[in-house]
């Protein structure tokens, strides 16, 4: 009797198990087809022209720069602007590259060089070689987010962005009138548990290096980010862009905040569209509030990524997909930015802070 049983048993466990292993499958292989329907509206290029802050373009001096601004017209960015400008020759070459092939297209942010920062001198060579690279043309400086998280002096001690010896080079960029770009920091949840319940799983599995969590390695995120705010609040005549929102994207109140605190930073969207597209209403409620401190920005210059930028700030388009899994599992929505919003955002507000810029490359009004 036992016997006759067994053998159907062991039929339908295999069965079942081959069944399962059909179903198994990783998470980073999924990829859904969304079967809704709803209005859709592809943007690939602006209602405006704008003005990207927030870009890398570390070729310049070389590029044939003719070719990229006509990919810039496709989009509508009438302006981009190369943060990795480095200084001295290399910056002189590109800004030379781009008066030849494009002029009035490209604008170039310099970089502070903190190697040998506790050497004698180091402040007023840092002070000169701006004044230097501003005179061949740089309208900005950009600072990386090395400063403060991984720039050690010569002993091993690491480099706050808070350092007095970077103050007077703060101050110089204050006199000259031209903006200070500083990205600092990660998104706070690298400095969270690699877990189930991490937003940025799928990141950490794919890149082990961006956590943060190595406490004698890293201080924590509120740490590095209020070295950030203290030379906002120390120099208060210089205009500082606080990169990617102020990695605060995710909590649109506390940036609210931080915007008040300090008049003198403008914040920008590189690298957090996706975090705007998850909370349409209420990035719309920000973005109408905060309209004057507000730029555009894209970090990777990629042009087709640029579609879901457009589509999420212009359109009230539905649940569309992002284009980085690793960023955002989650669908798009449209924030459907007023006319006025937009123009702000796009250009006007980057016309305010950044100059040199050809305004005639805008609409008049
Ligand atoms: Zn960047």
């Amino acid at each position: 009797m036992k016997k006759l049983l067994v053998l159907p048993i062991f039929l339908i466990t295999l069965t079942a198990f081959a069944q399962e292993t059909e179903m198994r499958m990783d998470i980073e292989e999924y990829e859904p087809t969304s079967t809704l329907v709803v209005p859709e509206h592809i943007t690939t290029s602006t209602k405006y022209p704008f003005i990207d802050v927030h870009s890398h373009l570390w070729r310049m001096g070389t590029m044939d720069l003719a070719q990229t601004a006509r990919e810039m017209d496709s989009l509508n960015m009438a302006v981009l602007v190369n943060l990795s400008g480095r200084s001295g020759e290399e910056l002189k070459a590109m800004v030379d590259n781009a008066n030849k092939l494009a002029p009035g297209r490209f604008v170039v942010f310099a970089n502070i060089d903190f190697n040998g920062i506790d050497e004698p001198g180091w402040t007023e060579n840092a002070v000169a070689q701006l004044q230097t690279d501003y005179d061949n043309g740089a309208r900005g400086v950009k600072i990386f987010k090395n400063l403060g998280l991984t720039v050690l002096d010569s002993e091993g001690n690491r480099v706050h962005t808070d350092d007095t010896r970077i103050d007077p080079v703060w101050a110089k960029a204050g006199e000259l009138g031209i903006p200070v770009l500083i990205h600092t920091g990660e998104p706070a949840v690298f400095w969270e548990p690699i877990d189930e319940h991490n937003e940025r799983w799928l990141e950490m599995k794919q890149y082990p290096d961006r956590h943060r969590g190595d406490t004698t390695r890293y201080p924590s995120w509120e740490v590095i980010m209020q070295e950030q705010w203290n030379i906002f609040k120390k120099h208060p005549e210089t205009t500082f862009i606080n990169a990617h929102f102020g990695w605060m994207a995710n909590d649109l109140d506390r940036l609210g905040e931080h915007l008040d605190t300090y008049p003198n930073v403008y914040t920008e969207i590189a690298a957090i569209i996706a975090e705007l597209g998850r909370q349409p209403r209420h990035a719309q409620e920000f973005f109408i509030k905060y309209q004057d401190r507000l730029l555009f920005g894209k970090d990777t210059y990629r042009p087709h990524e640029y579609h879901t930028y457009f589509r999420v700030l212009e359109t009230d388009d539905e649940y569309f997909d992002y284009f980085r899994k690793r960023h955002a599992f989650w669908q798009m929505y449209g924030l459907n930015l007023p006319d006025e919003v937009l123009k702000k955002l796009y250009y006007k507000n980057a016309l305010k802070i950044i100059p040199g810029i050809d305004e005639s490359l805008f609409p008049n009004e």
